[in-house]
């Protein structure tokens, strides 16, 4: 066989980062990839805090692919923690999928953090969002000016909504992973546990319910996960706010908040797992728990 042909027909599987500016659609992404919701999607900021890994199988290619928190300038503990998350990431990565959310750019303002310029491996640009462009023409410039950076192997236009190019990003992303024999069964979607995307979902129904501060100061601890045989499985989960003055924000005037969290949540938590749960939520407080390595430990952040 030619070298050429080799190339085209060898199995490759690697990591691949997707990475970028908060809300650009990195989750958005991922999902549409794995045609599944893994990842949790907010029109919010800074919804993921967490590295998610996300597993999408063909026939030829394993893509490894690792979700991210947006890349920002960190304020406190948990921001640095989130982007620590990122640099490492990107340290394990084969590929650095770098996403942009293409209203958003503008000629002469195209940027590209440092941590994606140092990145050692080959770099793929995706812009995004492209369904919300009236005159694809205005892309043009852009393209050009993102290429002229010489940072790229390739730039795919892509919606991680709709999922028009998302066939030739994974094409492009196979193209520059090593060759090797696949890390998990065909089948597999993610490494993580049950109970993290149960975390993530409970999470992502705070960010749509509750406005300004709130979702940013909650996090999700799983304390019970129980399967019965016969029944439901049990699922405990304490909301941790920061202050005391959230609590009843999150409770509600004769707790109809919480209910209809919780309400939402477990229709959520069902759909992924694919089974009927019973889903029993508490409110407590972490004072400053994002300001506070110890808590963040605690809720498993490298801190
Ligand atoms: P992340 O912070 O980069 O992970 O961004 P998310 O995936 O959470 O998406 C942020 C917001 O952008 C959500 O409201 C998504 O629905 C929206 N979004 C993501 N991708 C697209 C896209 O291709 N088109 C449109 N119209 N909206 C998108
Ligand atoms: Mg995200």
């Amino acid at each position: 066989m030619s070298p050429a042909l080799d190339r085209g027909s060898a199995f490759r599987c690697g990591y691949v980062a997707l990475v970028g500016e908060p809300n650009v659609g990195k989750s958005t992404l991922m999902n549409q990839l794995l045609r599944q919701k893994l990842a949790i999607v907010s029109p919010k900021p800074q919804t993921t805090r967490r590295r998610t890994v996300g597993i999408v199988s063909g026939e030829h290619y394993q893509l490894v692919l690792l979700d991210t928190p947006g890349i920002l300038d960190p304020k406190y503990a948990l921001q640095r923690s989130m982007m620590r998350t990122v640099g490492e990431v990107l340290s394990d990565a084969d590929v650095a999928c770098y996403l942009m959310d293409v209203t958003e750019l503008a000629p002469g303002a195209i940027h590209v953090p440092d941590a994606v310029r140092d990145f050692g491996r080959p770099r793929v640009a995706a812009f995004n969002k492209i369904d919300l462009l009236r005159a694809k023409e205005r892309m043009i410039p852009l393209l050009q000016e993102t290429a002229d950076l010489g940072l790229f192997a390739e730039i795919v236009p892509v919606s991680a909504l709709t999922g028009e190019g998302v066939a030739r990003l994974i094409e492009v992303l196979v193209r520059h992973l090593p060759e090797g024999t696949p890390f998990y069964s065909s089948e597999q979607l993610t490494e993580q546990p049950e109970r993290f995307f149960v975390a993530e979902i409970i999470r992502e129904r705070v960010f749509c319910q509750f406005s300004e501060e709130v979702p940013y100061a909650v996090e999700v601890e799983i304390v019970e996960f129980k399967e019965r045989p016969g029944a439901k499985d049990f699922i405990e989960a304490v909301l941790y706010v920061e202050q005391i003055s959230q609590k009843p924000i999150l409770i509600g005037r004769g707790g109809h908040a919480i209910r209809s969290l919780g309400e939402a949540a477990r229709e959520a938590i069902e759909e992924f797992l694919g089974r009927p749960v019973f889903l029993q939520l508490h409110v407590k407080v972490a004072p400053k728990w994002r300001r506070n390595k110890e808590a963040l430990r605690r809720f498993g952040y490298r801190a």
